[in-house]
């Protein structure tokens, strides 16, 4: 069973996530190699598995130099298989991880093989660059209708999942999505309050909740595709 997850920072602003069992390891979304090289051997952990959400290079960048040193299954969703480097396995469904049930999201809009993992007994998701807090990924391949059924998917799971997001763009969405009304004044506020403090602690705002991105994300919290589309075009060319 997974007894916690830790959350390295890679690259500019990219989040990989680390799943810890037993002396054994999952990375989630290796951005670089480097940083979690010296997490394993800081710790004494065995990488045993890499979960990539999507093939974009800042997710995957770190796979090829992981796999030098370590073997590890490489998981990603059955679309993105020949554009992951190193992938082993192809996941959709239910997986099993360390003991622990996995749940594959199918999540497309972002990209056409973007997947979520979501694991049930820890209320943790991983969306990759389909949401982030106060905001959602550019839609490089999928469209907006695709995308709000990626976004109603992610809110019907519990409120109090947890929300390992892709990136650190936190502050910058909330200052769109105040400037744009977006969402309650008050609700984004009191947010925007309390992850300047976690910044200012050297804390990432990683992890977010469903509950807390239904009252600041207007594209998690859209009415309808129409309505997503509206905020994705004003967000293009905020
Ligand atoms: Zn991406
Ligand atoms: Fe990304």
């Amino acid at each position: 069973m997974i007894e916690r997850i830790e959350i390295l920072k890679t690259l500019k602003d990219n989040f990989t996530y680390a799943l810890i069992s037993e002396g054994r390891c999952a990375i989630v979304d290796p951005g670089e190699a480097a940083p979690v090289e010296t997490f394993l051997a800081a710790e004494g952990l065995r990488l045993t598995h890499i979960l990539c959400t999507h093939h974009h290079w800042d997710h995957v960048n770190g796979t090829p130099g992981l796999l030098q040193k370590f073997g590890a299954e490489v998981w990603c969703s059955e679309y993105d298989f020949s554009r992951v480097p190193g992938a082993t396995k192809a996941v959709s469904d239910r997986v099993d991880l360390f003991g622990d049930e996995v749940e594959v999201l199918f999540v497309p809009g972002h990209t056409l093989g973007q997947i979520a993992y979501y694991l049930p007994r820890l209320k943790a998701v991983f969306p990759g660059d389909t949401l982030f807090s106060a905001g959602c990924g550019r839609l490089f391949e999928g469209t907006p209708e695709q995308m709000f059924t990626s976004m109603v998917r992610l809110r019907e799971l519990p409120s109090d999942t947890r929300v390992f997001f892709g990136h650190e763009y936190t502050l910058n969405n909330l200052d769109f999505v105040e400037k744009n009304g977006a969402a309650a004044l008050a609700e984004v506020q009191a947010y925007r309050e309390s992850c300047k403090a976690k910044l200012a602690a050297g804390e990432p705002t990683s992890p977010s909740t469903i509950e807390t991105e239904m009252r600041v994300n207007p594209f998690l919290n859209a009415a309808t595709a129409e309505r997503f589309a509206h905020w994705r075009e004003l967000r293009n060319s905020w």
